[in-house]
């Protein structure tokens, strides 16, 4: 992903806050990388405090979506059970607060294990 893409979602974290937001991240599966272009907004996404929640049965049936990306407004970069158990696509991406840079964004596989992130200066 390049700085670019990461700044998007820091800045959309931070206008939200406290609210969460959650984000579609859409790219291009990779031998052993996943590589993430853009982002989109949820259909119906709904924002509240504590959770940020997509009706998953109303998503596109879009295979470029390889996970999504949420914001933790409790500056907690670690996935929540509930995360783990609503997983959408490969990667569960989590941004935490105060959403300043890289060291505030972090990647899980389907297991929780964290994932290497690479940003592209571009
Ligand atoms: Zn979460």
């Amino acid at each position: 992903m390049n700085r670019e893409l990461l700044n998007t979602i820091l800045e959309g974290a931070k206008r939200l806050y406290p609210k969460e937001v959650i984000l579609l991240l859409r790219g291009k599966k990779r031998k052993d990388a996943i590589e993430i272009t853009d982002l989109l907004v949820p259909p119906l996404a709904r924002y509240g405090q504590g959770f940020a929640e997509v009706r998953l049965h109303m998503m596109p049936m879009d295979f470029s979506i390889v996970g999504t990306v949420h914001s933790h407004p409790s500056g907690n970069l670690t996935p929540s059970n509930t995360d783990l158990n609503h997983l959408f696509g490969a990667i569960l991406m989590i941004t935490a607060f105060p959403f300043a840079d890289e060291r505030n964004i972090a990647a899980y596989n389907h297991d929780g294990e964290k994932l290497t992130l690479q940003i592209k200066e571009s």
